[in-house]
């Protein structure tokens, strides 16, 4: 398939924000793209491979301009001028290209399969991985392309390609193009397994839709962690359980999941990257004190103290750099225990459709604790004092709380899914809401005062899982700390976009919209219904929202991305959970 073609494709989805249209947009390219398609898919995405392949394109902003000045004989100089006025890269090469470069007589067919294999070659992935090698392919890309064509292709060399699809969008794109509606959930489960889109389409357009139905854990392969949803009291947690669950520590550390096979290890954090070499001694540990042909296992890493079993909070080993967390030099003097709770894979057999209570049996047969690895303490019990009990031991002992686990026949472990089969109950602050949000910010208000020159306000958004779309929250103006605040022009800067982007609903229109991608935990007094504010709109009021009052920022969450927000069905269920509270007292 010709470039070019994609590239009609994708002016077409900027067009458009409405979900719908750009899932058949999607189906109607992949169905043309043939043999193209694996890659075709993760192009979309703006990506060579998976994520978790850990695949950087690489070629800095500057090194891309220089290039740009190389092919077109202009000063950098002028063509820093182009890019300050548009704002992208992108843009600023498709100027460029139209406005008359070079190009070679012969020139080369700009088919999808050329174009990924030189993105391949300017992600070093081959091993040319030199400056020179990764420029020269950018050139040659630049002059055998045209003017649309440079300024998607830069676009994904940047990590600034923002067609507004998340996976699931593609997802259902490649459902429309090649299957049927009535298999989406277990594709989904597929991909919540194996989350790699490209794998996905494969298969899908082979008509192999039992390997997809029949898809599980893959040892080596990250998967997508299940999740938890929340109650404000253990009272409704046992109902909400049918008075058949149990109950364990709620750690306060890094999700980290474990896959061993045949001698070699990896680990993956939430966020599916992986993090094996900064766990060095749960490496060397597990291999000494466990001997299995294969297993995959989850669990919560904590610093500890192996004197007093005292648990520290997970800043104290690590530093924030980019997107993830570095571990310190710290971690020689404070060592890292991983607090196993769930086990989904064990010498070649999948167990993640056996109830909780048996996976736990499995865990509790098969791992003997040690100073590297223990089980989450666990009770079973339907006795509210005994439960009580057990969650203020765990808050004592440096935990968040607790999280209730069902017991019941249907406990899977249901991958990359929210639900009732985990239930959290963490610590109630008074006259507070007991737990924080993860928000997405979508726009900013210019600052005034104080804040001349960066950001006043922050509008923030919830995920709405089941539209896809992001919705109003709240207004951020408290929290920050004057180094946070200086910060945030970096961290949102090149995330203005010049229109509201797709997928997020929004009645407020602030200076600056910002493409979703930040996520930030906030700390909040109570949610109330709000006219401005378009979360839950229509659902508790109609013509109304709900909103957050007085937020404070409390961290950004790096390791989260937008669609693992803070969903709007959450907050409606925080919402509801306070009425209660209210009329008891
Ligand atoms: P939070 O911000 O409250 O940690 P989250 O969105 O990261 O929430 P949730 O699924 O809502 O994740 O809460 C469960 C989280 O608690 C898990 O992601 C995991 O990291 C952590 N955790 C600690 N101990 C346990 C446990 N025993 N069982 C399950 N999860 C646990």
């Amino acid at each position: 398939m010709d470039f070019s073609d994609v590239a009609s494709y994708f002016s077409r989805m900027e067009e458009t924000t409405k979900r719908l249209e750009l899932t058949s947009i999607l189906a109607e390219l992949f169905k043309r793209s043939g043999d193209d398609l694996k890659k075709l898919v993760y192009l979309v995405q703006g990506k060579l491979m998976p994520d978790y392949l850990g695949i950087e394109l690489g070629l800095s902003d500057k090194l891309i301009i220089k290039s740009l000045s190389k092919a077109s004989g202009r000063s950098e100089e002028d063509i820093n001028r182009i890019f300050s006025r548009l704002g992208d890269l992108g843009s600023t090469a498709e100027e460029i290209s139209s406005s008359g470069i070079q190009r070679p007589l012969l020139k080369e067919s700009l088919t999808v399969d050329y174009v990924y294999n030189q993105l391949i070659k300017i992600s070093g992935y081959t091993g040319h991985g030199s400056i020179k090698t990764k420029m020269d392919a950018y050139i040659d890309l630049l002059i055998n392309s045209g003017p649309m064509e440079i300024k998607y292709i830069t676009r994904i060399i940047t990590g600034k390609l923002r067609l507004g699809v998340a996976d699931s969008t593609i997802l259902d794109g490649l459902i429309e193009a090649f299957s049927e509606k009535k298999y989406a959930d277990d594709i989904e489960t597929a991909y919540n397994f194996h989350p790699d889109l490209g794998y996905i389409a494969e298969n899908l357009m082979m008509g192999n839709i039992n390997e997809l139905l029949n898809a599980g854990p893959v040892p080596l392969i990250p998967f997508k962690v299940m999740l938890a949803e929340r109650l404000q009291s253990i009272s409704d947690i046992r109902n909400k359980m049918g008075h058949n669950a149990s109950y364990e520590y709620k750690y306060d550390g890094l999700r980290t999941q474990l896959h061993f096979l045949k001698g070699g290890i990896k680990i993956f954090s939430r966020g599916l990257e992986e993090t094996t070499s900064s766990f060095p001694d749960i490496v060397q540990n597990f291999k000494s004190y466990y001997s299995f042909d294969s297993c995959i296992i989850d669990g919560e890493s904590v610093p500890y103290n192996p004197e007093t079993g005292e648990l520290y909070p997970f800043q104290m080993v690590s530093k924030r750099r980019g997107r993830k967390y570095e571990l310190t030099e710290k971690t020689r003097e404070v060592p890292i225990v991983m607090f196993i709770f769930d086990i989904l894979y064990l010498n070649g057999k999948s167990l993640v459709n056996l109830p909780y209570p048996e996976r736990r049996s499995i865990l509790e047969k098969n791992f003997k604790e040690n100073e590297y690895f223990k089980l989450a303490k666990r009770i079973v019990s339907d006795d509210e004092h005994d439960i009580m009990k057990f969650f203020e031991r765990s808050i004592e002992e440096g935990c968040e709380g607790i999280v209730a686990k069902s017991n019941g026949i249907d406990s899977i472990y249901r991958a990359g899914a929210r639900g009732w089969l985990w239930i959290k109950f963490k610590r109630d602050y008074q006259s507070e809401l007991s737990d924080s949000l993860d928000l997405v910010v979508v726009g900013a208000f210019d600052g005034h005062g104080r804040r001349k020159g960066t950001f006043g306000a922050l509008l923030l958004a919830c995920y709405n899982s089941k539209d896809d779309t992001f919705e109003t929250v709240c207004k951020l103006g408290s929290g920050f700390t004057d180094e946070m605040l200086s910060e945030m022009p970096r961290l949102l800067g090149d995330k203005i976009v010049e229109k509201k982007p797709a997928r997020v609903n929004s009645s407020m229109e602030p200076d600056h919209w910002i493409y979703p991608s930040l996520v930030l935990e906030i700390r909040g007094a109570e949610i109330t219904v709000s006219p401005v504010h378009t979360c839950a709109m229509n659902i508790i009021e109609k013509g109304s929202g709900l909103a957050l009052r007085f937020p404070r920022l409390i961290k950004p969450r790096d390791d989260k991305k937008p669609e693992d927000a803070t969903t709007t069905n959450e907050i409606i269920e925080m919402y509801k959970a306070q009425k209660k509270v209210i009329e008891k007292s």
